[in-house]
């Protein structure tokens, strides 16, 4: 009995060590997701954002699903693209990489940089992916991940989460602009 109180002050020590070590972690993801959800804060919608989106969304509504996004650089858009899906029978055709692809066909892949990409979803991990790779300094998404999520399947990683794991990378992310118009397509489909 008393081997076992030993044992269970010592499982005890652990425990408060292991709550700690929880807590501290809990508190770093905290303060993780602190800046970043403040930095959304302070880069809240902008007055073009919407007009861009209508874009982005009006793209989607051709797609083969329900996505779109556009391309501005400047107050300018250079480029959108829509779900190509099964029109390319390519997976990957997802509405932003549709519209990087058209982009860099006719440009320079360096003038991406520090533009902004609208997007009627929240973007995959393979877009997010892409758009770092790119350079775009700012995503505007309509519906997040978590929203499409009761729509269609989804890689359940959000777009913040991969650009916080590129760190030579600085992106800027703006959520939930007409979400509830990005969401009507799906009820349109
Ligand atoms: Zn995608």
């Amino acid at each position: 009995m008393s081997k076992k109180k030993g044992g269970c002050a010592r499982e005890h020590l652990f425990d408060r060590r292991d709550a700690l070590s929880l807590l501290t972690r809990i508190g770093g993801l905290a303060l993780s997701a602190g800046p970043a959800r403040a930095k959304a804060k302070r880069l809240p919608v902008r007055p073009e954002d919407e007009g861009f989106m209508r874009l982005a969304i009006a793209e989607a509504a051709k797609g083969d699903f329900p996505f779109g996004a556009a391309i501005v650089r400047e107050g300018k858009v250079v480029s959108t693209g829509r779900n190509l899906g099964v029109a390319n029978n390519d997976p990957t055709a997802h509405g932003e990489m549709v519209a990087i692809r058209r982009f860099v066909a006719d440009n320079p892949a360096k003038d991406l940089k520090g533009a902004t990409l609208y997007t009627s979803g929240e973007p995959c991990p393979m877009c997010m992916g892409a758009i770092i790779w790119c350079g775009i300094g700012r995503v505007v998404y309509a519906a997040s991940i978590e929203q499409l999520a009761k729509r269609l399947g989804q890689i359940m990683i959000t777009s913040r989460a991969v650009a916080e794991a590129a760190p030579f990378l600085t992106v800027e992310i703006t959520g939930g602009v007409l979400s509830a118009e990005a969401l009507a397509l799906f009820d349109k489909k």
